[in-house]
C-alpha cells in the first residue's frame, strides 16, 4: 500500500498566469493597440508545452491548412489525484478540423505522442508524419483503444520534404535524443522557415564531432525564420556529456560487480537501454527487462532492427532461479521511486521474481526529477539497508539527460541563427533563461519571443506578433479507467474516494437540442454534507448549465467530451470553493 498522501493547502500549481496587458514579454516591438495587425499572416498557436513539462502540441495555420506539430499529454501533478493524464484542450483546433493537413511526430516520447489516442478521432484522423519507430510505438499503443481509430501514419526518413495543402512544405531532418528515431521539422510558410528541433541535445563521437552539425549548418543557410528551441536545460550550464563516455561508465561500473546488476532508468532512454544489453552480452550477461512499458519499447526497438544484440540476450524473468549472478543484469522502471513501478516491488519484497541480494549492485542511471528527492532517497537507503551496492549520478556520470544545455543551445543558436528565437519546452524561467542565453550568440532580446500557452502569434515575413487572442489551453484530464493497470486505478479510486470523497452529476439532455431537460441532480458522498451547502450546489448547477449552454448547438452531443468537461470544470470549481478534489462522476442520460 503506498504512503498516504499528506493533504494540503494544495497551492495551485500553475502560477496565476498575468493579464495579457501586464505579461512583459521580452520583446518590445509589438503593440496591437497601436498598429493593425497583418491580414495576410501565418497563424503560429502553442497549445501546450510553454508552461510545464509535457502536453507538447502546437499548430501552424495559413489560410486552408494547418500543420499539427506534435500531440503528448503530461503526468498528473500533486493536485489532480485519480487523474491518469493531463492532454492538451483542442477546443480550438475542433471548429477547423477540416483544414487540418498534417500531424508531425518528432520522436516517440509520451510528452509528444501521448495524446494521440484521445484526440486523433476528435481531430478527423488526419495524416500522421513519422520516422519509423515513433510510428510503430504509435500503432503499438493505439491498438490499446478500441475506439480510436486507425491511424494514418505516413513513415519519413531524414531529408523527405512534403508538400502540404497549398502553401506550406515540410521538411525532416535528425536530431539527437535519448530514443532512436528523432527528428525536427522545417515548416516552410510563406512567413518564411518555421524551424522546430521538438527534444534535441548535441552528442558528439570521440573526436568531439557533434552529430548533425552539418545539418543546423544546413538549416541556418536556408535562413529561419523563428527557431521554436527545446529549452528544458537552460538553467544547467556547461555542454552535454557524450553518451559514448556515459556508455564507457557504465561498462566499467558493470566490469567491477561480482554478483548481480539491477540498473534502473527510465523507459524512454530507448538508446542507453539498447548501449546497455549490449555491454551485457559482451560481459556474457543475461538481461531481464523488468516493466512493462520498458519491455514493450524494447520489444519494438528490437523487431525494427535498431537494436543490434542477440535475441536471446533478454531473458524471462523465470529464467532468473537457473542464471548464476553473475550472469545476470537486471535493467528496471521505477528509477524515481514511483510507489507501483517495478523497482519498488523489488526493494520492499514484494516482486515474485525478483528479491534483493547481499552482493547485488544497483545502478541509478537517470537524474532525480524534482519534487521525488524524497521518494528516491527512501528507495536508495532501503536497498543499503538490504546490503546491496548503490551507484547513482552523484557518484559517477552516468546519465544525461536529453535536452541541450547552455554551451549546447548556444551552439544551435548560432549555427541555426534565426529571425525570431522562440524557446519551448518547460516553465517560464527555463525559457527566459534561454532568451538571456541567446543575446551571447548574438540575438537581442528583441527577436526573442516568450509565448504562453494559447497565445496565437502572427508571423509576417519581417514579424513575430504576439496578440492579444488567446484560445483556450485549461487542463483536458484523462481518466483511463480500464485501460492499463486494473488494480492500481482501482487502488487509486480508493484512495481517493477514502480521502476526498465523491460527487455524482446526473444530467439529462435532450438529445437533439442539446439542451438540460431538467435540473442536474447531484449527489454526494464523504465529500461534504450538500443539504447544508445549499449555496454550494446552486453554484455547482449553475456551472453545469453554463457548460451545457457553451456547447455548440449544430454538433451532435458528444458524451464522452461533455463528461470530460464536467469533471474537468466542475472538479476544478469545487476545488477552488473547498480546498478539496473530490471525485467526480458525472452521468449523462440522453432522451
Ligand atoms: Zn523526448
Ligand atoms: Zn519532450
Amino acid at each position: 500500500m503506498p504512503t498516504k498522501t499528506t493533504k494540503k493547502a494544495a497551492p495551485k500549481k500553475r502560477a496565476a498566469r498575468p493579464k495579457a496587458q501586464n505579461r512583459k514579454s521580452v520583446s518590445t516591438k509589438q503593440s496591437p493597440k497601436t498598429k493593425p495587425l497583418p491580414k495576410d499572416a501565418v497563424r503560429l498557436v502553442p497549445l501546450g508545452g510553454l508552461e510545464e513539462i509535457g502536453r507538447n502540441m502546437s499548430y501552424i495555420e495559413y489560410k486552408d491548412d494547418i500543420v499539427i506539430m506534435d500531440m503528448g499529454f503530461q503526468f498528473p501533478e500533486e493536485d489532480t489525484p485519480g487523474i491518469d493524464y493531463i492532454i492538451p484542450n483542442i477546443e480550438s483546433l475542433r471548429v477547423k478540423k477540416d483544414k487540418i493537413r498534417a500531424v508531425v511526430i518528432t520522436h516517440g516520447h509520451y510528452d509528444h505522442i501521448g495524446a494521440v489516442p484521445y484526440l486523433m478521432g476528435k481531430l478527423g484522423n488526419p495524416p500522421m508524419y513519422a520516422l519509423k519507430l515513433p510510428k510503430a510505438i504509435l500503432e503499438r499503443r493505439q491498438e490499446e483503444f478500441v475506439n480510436a481509430p486507425k491511424l494514418n501514419i505516413i513513415e519519413v526518413k531524414y531529408g523527405d520534404k512534403k508538400k502540404i495543402g497549398e502553401h506550406i512544405e515540410l521538411e525532416f531532418f535528425g536530431v539527437e535524443h535519448t530514443i532512436p528515431d528523432s527528428m525536427g521539422v522545417i515548416v516552410k510558410t510563406p512567413a518564411g522557415n518555421i524551424v522546430n528541433f521538438g527534444d534535441f541535445h548535441l552528442d558528439r563521437d570521440k573526436e568531439g564531432n557533434i552529430f548533425h552539425y552539418g545539418e543546423m549548418e544546413r538549416i541556418g543557410k536556408m535562413g529561419v525564420h523563428t527557431f521554436m528551441m527545446d529549452s528544458t536545460n537552460a538553467l544547467t550550464p556547461g555542454f552535454g556529456v557524450s553518451e559514448y563516455e556515459v556508455v564507457e561508465n557504465l561498462e566499467k561500473l558493470f566490469k567491477d560487480a561480482n554478483g548481480r546488476i539491477i540498473v534502473a532508468t527510465f523507459s524512454s532512454m530507448l538508446t542507453r537501454i539498447g548501449e546497455m544489453i549490449k555491454i551485457a552480452e559482451k560481459l556474457n550477461r543475461k538481461v531481464i527487462i523488468n516493466g512493462r512499458s520498458m519491455k514493450q519499447n524494447v520489444q519494438i526497438a528490437q523487431n525494427l532492427g535498431y537494436f543490434k544484440f542477440k535475441k536471446d540476450t533478454i531473458a524471462p524473468v523465470q529464467e532468473l532461479k537457473r542464471l548464476k549472478d553473475e550472469n545476470v543484469m537486471i535493467i528496471s522502471t521505477g528509477a524515481q521511486g514511483e510507489p507501483n513501478a517495478g523497482l519498488m516491488r523489488i526493494v520492499n519484497g514484494e516482486h515474485r521474481h525478483i528479491q534483493i541480494k547481499e552482493n547485488d549492485t544497483f545502478i541509478f542511471s537517470s537524474s532525480v526529477i524534482p519534487g521525488n528527492e524524497r521518494s528516491v532517497q527512501n528507495l536508495t537507503d532501503n536497498i543499503a539497508r538490504q546490503g546491496a551496492m548503490v551507484y547513482n549520478t552523484k557518484l559517477i556520470d552516468i546519465h544525461k539527460g536529453g535536452h541541450a544545455r547552455q554551451e549546447d543551445l548556444k551552439i544551435a543558436i548560432s549555427k541555426i541563427n534565426p529571425k525570431f528565437l522562440m524557446p519551448i519546452h518547460a516553465y517560464y524561467h527555463f525559457r527566459f533563461m534561454a532568451g538571456q542565453i541567446a543575446q551571447e550568440v548574438g540575438i537581442p532580446k528583441e527577436r526573442v519571443r516568450l509565448v504562453d500557452n494559447g497565445q496565437v502569434c502572427l508571423l509576417t515575413k519581417e514579424d513575430f506578433i504576439i496578440t492579444e487572442e488567446e484560445v483556450p489551453t485549461n487542463y483536458v484530464m484523462v481518466d483511463g479507467l480500464g485501460i492499463g493497470d486494473v488494480e492500481e486505478v482501482v487502488l487509486r479510486d480508493r484512495m481517493m474516494l477514502s480521502e476526498e470523497g465523491m460527487i455524482v452529476i446526473i444530467a439529462t439532455i435532450n438529445r437533439k437540442t442539446g439542451k438540460l431537460i431538467k435540473n442536474p441532480d447531484i449527489i454526494s458522498r464523504g465529500f461534504i454534507y450538500l443539504r447544508d451547502n445549499q449555496e454550494l450546489l446552486k453554484e455547482m448547477r449553475a456551472k453545469i448549465k453554463g457548460i451545457v449552454s457553451r456547447i455548440p448547438r449544430q454538433q451532435q452531443l458528444d458524451a464522452d467530451y461533455l463528461k470530460s468537461l464536467f469533471r474537468d470544470q466542475i472538479g476544478q470549481f469545487v476545488f477552488r470553493k473547498t480546498r478539496r478534489r473530490p471525485m467526480v462522476l458525472p452521468v449523462i442520460i440522453e432522451i
